[in-house]
């Protein structure tokens, strides 16, 4: 069986951690480097009932997309949350690996998962790596829908699609607009607005959308919005990163077991339908 170590080597060959953004904090949060690993639970949030899901398992290595700290820290006192995952996390000889914005940028990512969910076909970064000279890394993805379908059989589309969350799918736009681009990107998505608009795509598909950013889009163009919550949008990559590691694990004749979380960790617990009309 492999040291934690030669799995991290694997992990940051696929997501290589200099691509990450310079403000985010990825790599390995805690774990010996030479303790050996036979399970790995992947997952969008390292948060407490995830750290329990990785203990009931018996994982040696939880990876994570989001970071559990993001900024310096002076204390892992278990008196806070954060600390109590880390505390939870190393009395139970369990390691936490980050792949966040490194993630987001490679090929595949977090982007060609959620892609993949929704059963579009890629055909290039929304926002290309100026470092990739083949133009295949990048932030987002822009696709084809293949056969197309108006906005609101879309929508319907990502809701079976997506894991379940309360928010369920949010759409803004013309429901009966055929669907023939999308442009994609998982997570909090409506900085790359831009990009969406000079893709010229029909529709985008994104998570954390605000009011004025939204409301912005719809009025330069006719542009569909379609609205996950932000967890859902980041799951598929933890299935796509298990399989990639299974992948990996048989080459090497590892023979880890992987598992993907199915907390639904979206912060997100209830919705209401509106009831009272203004108009
Ligand atoms: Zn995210």
């Amino acid at each position: 069986m492999p040291a934690l170590s030669e799995v991290i080597a694997a992990l940051d060959a696929l997501w290589p951690p200099e691509r990450a953004e310079q403000w985010d904090a990825v790599g390995t949060v805690c774990g010996d480097p030479d303790a050996p690993v036979t399970r790995v639970l992947f997952a969008v949030d390292p948060v407490q009932e995830v750290v329990e899901e990785a203990v009931e398992l018996g994982a040696n290595l939880l990876v994570t997309h989001h970071p559990l700290y993001l900024r310096g820290t002076t204390t892992v006192a278990a008196s806070t949350f954060k600390g109590r995952a880390v505390h939870t996390l190393i009395k139970n000889d369990i390691a936490l690996h980050v792949a966040h914005t490194n993630a987001d940028r490679a090929d595949p990512g977090v982007s060609d998962a959620l892609a993949g969910a929704l059963d579009l076909r890629v055909t290039g970064p929304l926002v290309p790596d100026p470092d990739d000279p083949a133009g295949r890394r990048g932030l987002g993805r822009v696709c084809e829908v293949d056969p197309p379908m108006n906005l609101a059989e879309f929508a319907e589309h990502a809701a079976k699609r997506l894991p379940a969350t309360a928010q369920g799918i949010r759409v803004a736009g013309d429901p009966t607009r055929t669907i023939r681009t999308v442009a994609v990107c998982g997570g909090s998505g409506d900085s790359l607005f831009d990009a969406v608009r000079a893709a010229g795509v029909d529709a985008y598909v994104t998570a954390d959308l605000r009011h004025h950013p939204a409301s912005e889009a719809q009025q330069h163009s006719p542009l569909a919005l379609v609205d996950a919550a932000h967890w859902a949008t980041e799951w598929p990559w933890a299935e796509q990163a298990a399989a990639q590691l299974d992948e990996i694990s048989d080459r090497h004749g590892w023979g880890l077991r992987t598992h993907v979380s199915k907390t639904v960790t979206d912060p997100w617990t209830a919705h209401a339908a509106s009831a009272f009309s203004a108009s």
